[in-house]
């Protein structure tokens, strides 16, 4: 008798687990990416991953920087 579908994927996951690759997956196979932390500029709502402090910084100069620091843009992310 051939092994399910089912069994494949359960056989496949062992192994990922054995090796140490094992990635989330959804139903369909594909990959789980884990959604990124964002923050979201208080100057004009524009939401920004935040792992990346340079990008919320170059996000802040496109601002005033007199009237927007990036303190301001960014309130969680600059103290
Ligand atoms: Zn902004």
């Amino acid at each position: 008798m051939p092994i399910s579908k089912k069994d494949r994927i359960h056989r496949e996951q062992k192994k990922a687990d054995a090796a140490g690759t094992r990635t989330p997956k959804k139903a369909n196979g594909n990959p789980v990416k884990p959604p990124k932390p964002t923050s979201i500029c208080a100057n004009c709502r524009k939401e920004i991953v935040n792992t990346n402090l340079t990008q919320l910084e170059v996000h802040a100069a496109t601002h005033d920087a007199k009237l927007w620091p990036k303190e301001k843009c960014w309130p969680n992310d600059f103290k």
